[in-house]
């Protein structure tokens, strides 16, 4: 795929590069496949992300934090085929902190330096969080033990629609702010529909004097009864406008695919007329929609230098 310099002028012409779009990078997160076709689909699927020159690819981990779940081999597998910058996500509340801690070992080893720092939840049905006591309670204590350790770049999750357990947004926002106090660099934003919200939320943690870079997260819908589902589990709202949108559309359908094709880029356009030059995809393993953000990134660029 390459939007030349003739594709650049003409997106102009069409009003496509009015807004500061050129600037935007992104991160691309993935999840550890659980088959031999997923994990096919999925390497073909990075080879593409990989070629877009993200700002890092990012591999989620399951309940548990441990090694077990797929995302060691994975991310250490991506940095050695394409030497793109790759994050691990850790969570650490269902491991003693020895295991979590000798996790961290191996990814210095291994030369995987930027750590996604995370609590993690509590398997589905087993009642609310309890901390263990041979464990890191809450992600702010991961945060330090890393530290503690030193040599790594340590992002955090921050929630644009309040984390669901948090007893306040107050709360939530201090406990970002003693998560970067802590020595996290980055918060990346929990997906959410409503962009006025996430400014909000930016204004927030800029009054709150919190400094750190916060990248906001976006979802690209793939399968709108899957975000549906996951919206429900992790807090973040469907407003009222998205729902019509998909509205009786057949799931896998071409519209589908129109329909959150159009929902994305305009959510793109606006995170990038607010001035956020770093934006996080979930891309749930799945190349189109991330692949026409970034093909309509690279031809803004193109049409910038141009
Ligand atoms: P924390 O920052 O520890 O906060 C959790 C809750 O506890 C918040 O409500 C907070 O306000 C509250 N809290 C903090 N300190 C205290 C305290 N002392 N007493 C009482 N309450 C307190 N999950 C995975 O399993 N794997 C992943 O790879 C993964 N990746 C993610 C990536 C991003 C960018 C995001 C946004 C989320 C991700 N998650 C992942 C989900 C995450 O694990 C859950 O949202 C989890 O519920 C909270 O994690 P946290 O790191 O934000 O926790």
């Amino acid at each position: 795929m390459s939007a030349g310099r003739g594709a650049a002028s003409r997106l102009r012409a069409a009003g496509w590069l009015d807004e500061p779009l050129p600037g935007v990078r992104l991160s691309i997160e993935v999840f550890p496949p659980k088959t031999p076709e997923a994990t096919d689909r999925l390497w073909q699927n990075l080879e593409l992300f990989a070629a877009a020159g993200p700002r890092f690819l990012s591999v989620t981990c399951g309940a548990g934090g441990s090694g077990e779940s797929g995302t060691f081999p994975l991310a250490v597998a991506i940095q050695e085929r394409f030497g793109v910058p790759v994050a691990a996500h850790l969570t650490c509340a269902f491991a003693p902190r020895a295991e979590i801690d000798a996790l961290l070992e191996r990814y210095r080893a291994a030369r995987i330096t930027r750590i996604v720092a995370l609590r993690g939840d509590p398997p589905k049905d087993t009642g609310p969080y309890r901390p263990r006591p041979d464990g890191y309670a809450y992600a702010v204590d991961l945060v330090r033990a890393i530290q503690r350790m030193g040599g790594f770049e340590v992002s955090v999750a921050c929630y644009p629609e309040v984390h669901p357990e948090a007893p306040s947004a107050a709360f939530d926002l201090d406990n970002l702010k003693r998560k970067v106090e802590a020595g996290a660099v980055r918060a990346i934003g929990q997906y959410c529909f409503d962009t006025d919200r996430i400014l909000r939320f930016r204004d927030a943690v800029a009054r709150a004097g919190i400094p750190c870079e916060f990248v906001p997260g976006i979802m690209p819908i793939h399968s709108f009864a899957q975000i549906r589902r996951f919206s429900a589990a992790c807090g973040a709202s469907i407003p009222g406008w998205l729902a019509d949108l998909f509205d009786g559309v057949p799931e896998g359908s071409a519209l589908h695919g129109m329909i959150a094709a159009t929902v994305v880029t305009e959510q793109v356009r606006r995170l990038a007329a607010a001035g956020f030059e770093a934006i996080h995809v979930y891309a749930l393993n799945r190349a189109e929609l991330p692949l026409a953000i970034v093909q309509i990134l690279k031809a803004a660029r193109q049409g910038a230098a141009g």
